[in-house]
């Protein structure tokens, strides 16, 4: 469900955009398309609109432009970035004893939010891997990139934000991340999931391990492959001495400025905690169905299901940070389904922290 492309250009139209210096602002047409395929194709980077967050592509083959992601993010080196595909055939070209499991799953999930690592050949470069001999591939739906990926090339690109802070899901949020520091933006309205892919591994032909919960859920996956497991380290702090099985484990994530805690509890709990500690900044993000219009409290809301948490969580706690909110309570979202990916992003943000009520 992709926003007609005049909204998100409406939207940009606001006083941030007049700080663009260096960065193109382009939009979904053939002819701009084709102009950001030539900056890819000539070693540049670009925001790039997804179905699940806006991504920074560069060629994935190429070195020097790959380290020019990581300077634009601020992204540690050992933190490998996912390649994107456009064709199945693209797979064989990246990467070698790929399992059947890898094909069945493409199959069913691509072109779609799921990346799937496995033993990348010599042709995908150290900078791109993190310097692991393994890639993670995925095959985007979103109209834009696929284009690109056509008109160019295998396309590696990690989330459009600074390092440690939010994703972006618009244009105009990536905008306030790399104005100057990256050589244009596509607009292509707001991204349809609003969390990153699910990542997987195969522990085995008939095993796939969750290191990262996205819009292709558990359940989603255990339809195809007969042992689905999902990562201590999505749920808890990555135990002391554990070697991280995907870098991204590693960091802090998804931060706004803004000390994030999560409150487990009911409405009624909830309420009654963030009205003993309420204060000038403090905030709460609480589901739309709660009622907060009689308690002289700040708040915004994130939706009232899992889909549209996801969809919406990373906008919030960016918009959170533009209140100059001080504290924010969350609400804790559901830990199954899409429901798990939320959780996980918003316990990054919270450095794990939860307060029950
Ligand atoms: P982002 O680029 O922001 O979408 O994050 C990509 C995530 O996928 C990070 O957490 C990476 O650590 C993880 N990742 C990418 N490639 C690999 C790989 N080859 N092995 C393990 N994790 C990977
Ligand atoms: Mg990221």
């Amino acid at each position: 469900m992709l926003l007609p492309p005049q909204i998100g250009r409406q939207s940009l139209q606001c006083s941030k955009i007049s700080k663009m210096e260096k960065t193109v602002l382009l939009d979904d047409s053939e002819n701009d398309i084709v102009k950001a395929s030539e900056m890819i194709k000539n070693g540049e980077v670009v925001g790039i609109p997804t179905e699940t967050v806006y991504g920074l592509g560069a060629d994935a083959l190429n070195p020097e432009a790959v380290k020019k992601i990581f300077a634009a993010k601020g992204r540690p080196a050992d933190n490998p970035l996912i390649v994107h595909i456009c064709d199945i055939s693209q797979a064989e070209t990246l990467a070698y004893n790929i399992p059947k499991l890898f094909y069945t799953l493409a199959e069913n999930f691509w072109p779609g939010p799921l990346t799937m690592i496995v033993p990348k050949r010599e042709i995908v470069p150290d900078e791109t891997s993190g310097g692991l001999e393994t890639v993670g591939i995925r095959m985007p739906s979103h109209a834009v990139m696929r284009e690109l990926i056509k008109k160019s090339c295998p396309i590696a690109a990690p989330s459009a934000n600074r390092s440690g802070y939010p994703s972006p899901t618009t244009a105009m949020h990536v905008m306030n991340d790399m104005n100057g520091r990256i050589s244009a933006v596509i607009d292509g309205g707001e991204s349809r999931f609003g969390v990153e892919s699910t990542v997987i591994s195969f522990d085995d032909d008939s095993t796939v391990r969750i290191l990262r919960p996205g819009s292709v859920t558990a359940q989603m996956l255990s339809e195809y492959a007969e042992n689905v497991i999902i990562d201590d380290a999505i749920l808890n702090d990555l135990a002391e001495g554990r070697d991280a099985p995907s870098p991204g484990m590693k960091y802090k994530h998804y931060s706004p400025k803004a000390d994030v805690k999560i409150v487990e509890g009911d409405y009624k709990a909830f309420a009654e905690y963030a009205k003993k500690i309420k204060s000038d900044n403090l905030y709460c993000l609480i589901f739309d169905e709660d009622d907060f219009s009689e308690l002289d409290m700040n708040y915004l809301t994130y939706g009232s299901d899992s889909t549209e948490q996801a969809h919406s969580l990373f906008a919030r706690l960016r918009e959170l940070d533009e209140r100059n909110a001080g504290t924010v309570l969350v609400r804790a979202p559901q830990k199954d389904g899409v429901g798990l990916a939320v959780y996980n992003r918003l316990l990054r943000a919270a450095g794990f922290e939860v307060i029950r009520v």
